[in-house]
C-alpha cells in the first residue's frame, strides 16, 4: 500500500522506499535519478524563498550540496522542525521518512490547480475580456452615432473629441481590420457593428470546453496532429464539449494566452476560420483577428499578441 499521495511524490518506488525504510533515505551521495528531481521540485514549490537549488544539480537530478541546504532549510522551517529525537537534537540535511511524509502532507494541502480548474479560469477570463471589450466598442458606436452630420459646423470639433476619447479603440480596429482610421466612414461603422455582433455571439456561447490534454481531438495519434499538438481544437459539428484544450495549453501557455485561446476557439463556433488576412472582409472572417481585437481593446496597455507575436509598431495608444 502506498504511503505517499501527492501528485508530485506518489507512485515512485524509490520515494515509497524512502518513506518506509531507513535504507531508502536520500542524502548527499545517493545515486541520481528522477526521484531526486521530484524532491528538488517539491522543496522549491513548498519553500519558494528558501535557499536555491542549483540548475546543475537539477539537470543532473543529483543530491548535491545545494539540494542538501534546501532540505536542511525545509526541515528547519517546518512546524515543528523535523528532528528525530531518538538520535539528534537539530535537523539534518537528509530526506528520511519523517521528511518525505511531511512534504507529501504539505503538498496535498496546497494542491496544484487541476486542469479543469485551469480551463475554467481561462474560460471565465475570456468571458470577462469579451464583456470589457464590448463595453468599449459599444461606447464607441454610441459616440459615432451621436456625431453631428458632416455638414454641421460642429462636426469637426466633435470628431476630434471622439478621435481622442477612443484613440486606442480606433487604432486597434483600423490596424487589425485593415481600415482607414476614420470612425465617421461607412466601412468603419459597418465593421464595428460586425465585430460587436461577433463578440456578443461569442459571449452568448454556452460553455463547451474539455481539458482534453492528449485525448479527444488532441489525441497525438489523430493524423491532423501529425505535426504536433496545437493549443486547442474546436469542432462545431460534434456534440458538446466542442472545444478541446490540448497539452500545450496546459504546459506552455501563459494565463493571457490561455484566455485568448478560448476566445479564439469560440469564434470558430460563430463560423470564423483560420485564414490569411489581406483585406477587411478576410479580417472579419478570421478567428485570430477578432480574438486579438478583443484582447487589445480589453487590455489597455497591450502591445503584442499574448503569444508574443505581432508587436505593434508604432506602439498603440494607451490606455
Ligand atoms: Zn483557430
Amino acid at each position: 500500500m502506498s504511503v505517499l499521495h501527492s501528485d508530485e511524490l506518489r507512485d515512485d518506488p524509490k520515494l515509497e522506499a524512502c518513506a518506509t525504510s531507513p535504507s531508502g533515505h536520500l542524502r548527499v551521495g545517493t545515486p541520481p535519478g528522477p526521484h531526486i528531481l521530484k524532491i528538488q521540485l517539491a522543496i522549491e514549490r513548498l519553500r519558494p524563498t528558501g535557499p536555491s537549488i542549483s540548475a546543475a544539480e537539477k539537470s543532473a537530478m543529483s543530491y548535491g550540496p545545494t539540494t542538501a541546504r534546501a532540505v536542511l532549510n525545509y526541515k528547519t522551517t517546518h512546524l515543528p522542525p523535523i528532528i528525530n529525537f531518538s538520535y539528534q537534537r537539530v535537523p539534518d540535511d537528509i530526506v528520511g521518512q519523517m521528511t518525505i511524509v511531511a512534504m507529501d502532507a504539505e503538498l496535498l494541502g496546497s494542491p496544484l490547480p487541476t486542469r479543469d480548474a485551469v480551463a475554467d479560469r481561462a474560460h471565465d477570463a475570456s468571458r470577462e475580456a469579451l464583456r470589457l471589450a464590448l463595453s468599449h466598442l459599444r461606447l464607441l458606436r454610441t459616440d459615432i452615432d451621436l456625431l453631428p452630420a458632416s455638414t454641421d459646423p460642429a462636426f469637426s470639433g466633435a470628431l476630434t473629441a471622439l478621435l481622442f476619447k477612443h484613440k486606442r479603440n480606433i487604432a486597434v480596429l483600423a490596424k487589425r481590420l485593415l481600415l482607414t482610421a476614420d470612425p465617421s466612414s461607412g466601412p468603419f461603422r459597418t465593421s464595428l457593428d460586425k465585430v460587436i455582433l461577433l463578440c456578443e455571439r461569442n459571449l452568448a456561447q454556452r460553455k463547451t470546453i474539455l481539458a482534453a490534454g492528449t485525448t479527444g481531438l488532441c489525441d497525438p495519434a489523430n493524423p491532423r496532429n501529425a505535426r504536433g499538438l496545437p493549443h486547442a481544437w474546436t469542432a462545431a459539428s460534434q456534440p458538446d464539449p466542442k472545444t478541446h484544450l490540448c497539452e500545450p495549453f496546459f504546459t506552455n501557455d501563459p494565463l493571457d494566452l490561455q484566455r485568448d485561446v478560448i476566445t479564439h476557439e469560440y469564434f470558430h463556433l460563430q463560423g470564423l476560420d483560420d485564414i490569411a488576412v489581406n483585406n477587411t472582409a478576410d479580417a472579419l472572417r478570421n478567428a485570430n483577428t477578432i480574438a486579438q481585437v478583443v484582447a487589445f481593446v480589453a487590455d489597455r496597455f497591450r502591445q503584442s499578441n499574448s503569444d508574443g507575436n505581432e508587436r505593434a509598431v508604432p506602439p498603440l495608444p494607451v490606455p
